[in-house]
């Protein structure tokens, strides 16, 4: 039997969070209710398939829980409900993190297709790991591996070797990986990237990788096999 996705539905309106995990029963879902804030703090894991977060609860805001969510490491998809609908809020929302979202009221059948269209995406993004030269890196689970050793990344070590993997031997900026990786658009005060990096080329070395991680003068990063 195929395996039920599981949905937390974060919704302090009863009347709303009844039907609403009825039906989502009915199309095939695993559902649970987490009626306060406080409950969805303690609840919120990766263990769920998609979260739906009701930005207006009684105790925590949405937007705590969003970004608590997005600290963990392998969160799943949230589909953020909110009467708020104008443009400046759903942009908010959007850099906030949040995969999706619906106004209220909205119409049940829209909110299932919703929830599937993210189900699908975040099943390809999982399997889409990035191998070159013998080296896979799961960006799902921060796990790098040669074959033999496997080694667990920090999210950020895994996000800026995602990006040197993705393109072996292109020179990636230093503008490019501060917008990639931190989402900056304006250089920082501190070199906090030399850390990662530093972090990241003992990690490499750890399975043979030393000096593939490559600084360009003047230029950026780049991942290639060293010469000679
Ligand atoms: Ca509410």
């Amino acid at each position: 039997m195929e395996k039920r996705p599981k949905i937390l539905v974060t919704e302090d309106e009863k009347d709303l969070a009844e039907p609403l995990c009825r039906g989502l029963i009915e199309e095939g879902f695993d559902t649970e209710v987490a009626p306060t804030g406080e409950i969805a703090f303690r609840r919120l894991s990766s263990s769920w398939d998609l979260v739906i977060l009701d930005l207006a609860l009684p105790d925590i805001p949405g937007e705590s829980l969003l970004a608590h969510l997005r600290s963990q490491r392998d969160y799943p998809p949230v589909l953020i409900l909110t009467a708020r609908s104008s443009v400046d809020d759903k942009l908010s929302l959007f850099r906030q993190g949040c995969d999706d979202f619906l106004t209220k009221p909205f119409i049940f059948e829209e909110l299932v297709e919703r929830v599937r269209a993210l189900l699908r995406r975040s099943v390809r993004v999982k399997q889409k790991v990035c191998c070159f030269e013998n080296i896979v890196l799961d960006p799902s689970t921060y796990c790098l591996s040669d074959g033999n050793n496997e080694f667990v990344l920090t999210p950020k070590e895994a996000a800026i070797l995602q990006l040197l993997l993705g393109s072996p031997g292109r020179v990636i900026s230093r503008k490019e990986l501060l917008h990639v990786v931190w989402g900056l658009k304006e250089e920082p005060e501190t070199n906090f990237i030399a850390v990662h990096l530093f972090n990241l080329r003992k990690k490499l070395a750890q399975i043979n990788r030393d000096g593939w991680l490559q600084t360009v003068r003047n230029s950026g990063l780049t991942f290639a096999k060293p010469e000679g």
